[in-house]
């Protein structure tokens, strides 16, 4: 049996205790329950325990949950996006975290503007560089950064990373620095279009150690939620 209300407060506290070990404020960082592959009577559970933020994976799944949920929750799109499913889910999420491309950015800020609406977006960087992973390279972000704060209809709000796969999240601690120092780098050269600085980083194995680093959106899936299958 997962029990969603006690898996939240041991995150909770965890949250709590990685701020105050790097002298941050609870309040800047938002947790993002990442309910991709679980039943909508699960997604309740959590928001009746205070949850607001949820993250899902896949178009089709955002869109068959979203009405069947509270309309006061703040979608988060965290997965891979094809650009021909772009215009399903603009003016539903708060916020795409993996941009990755111009001609996806293009897209999005197509849809936006088309509702008169503007969509917030992050970037997503490999920062590790794995083979198997989307995102954009460290040295590419700059450049997609500069071409997106052309675009009318999308506002860059920050980063996101999904760091590699370990038993041990000491040895992720490199890559949320890093994603940290290119928003810090970014933000020095005051691009236009990007207003304030998010960071989306750490999920189950290592939030801990990416809220040391600077993160202000956490993505917590297993954590809350139990395996997926
Ligand atoms: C599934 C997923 C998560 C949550 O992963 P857990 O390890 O279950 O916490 C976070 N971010 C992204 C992009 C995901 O796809």
């Amino acid at each position: 049996m997962i029990d969603i209300r006690e898996n939240l407060q041991y995150v909770e506290q965890q949250i709590q205790s990685a701020c105050d070990k790097s002298g941050r404020k609870r309040s800047e960082v938002s947790l993002i329950a990442v309910s991709k592959t679980k039943p909508v009577a699960m997604i309740k559970e959590a928001y009746d325990a205070g949850i607001r933020d949820f993250g899902e994976n896949r178009v089709q799944e955002l869109l068959e949950k979203i009405p069947q949920l509270p309309s006061d929750i703040r979608w988060h799109m965290i997965g891979h996006l094809q650009r021909n499913k772009v215009k399903y889910i603009i003016g539903k999420v708060a916020m795409i975290h993996s941009v990755d491309s111009l001609a996806l950015a293009e897209e999005i800020s197509r849809e936006a503007q088309k509702r008169k609406d503007i969509a917030n977006i992050l970037i997503e960087v490999n920062v590790a560089g794995e083979i198997s992973k989307f995102g954009v390279t460290s040295d590419a972000v700059l450049k997609l950064a500069e071409d997106i704060a052309t675009l009318p209809a999308i506002q860059l709000k920050g980063f996101m990373t999904v760091a590699p796969y370990t038993e041990n999240p000491e040895e992720n601690r490199s890559y949320f620095r890093k994603l940290a120092q290119i928003s810090v780098d970014i933000g020095n050269k005051n691009i236009d279009n990007r207003s304030t600085c998010f960071l989306s980083m750490g999920m189950t194995g290592d939030y801990s150690v990416a809220i040391q680093e600077g993160a202000t959106y956490i993505r917590v899936g297993t954590g809350i939620f139990g395996e997926r299958p």
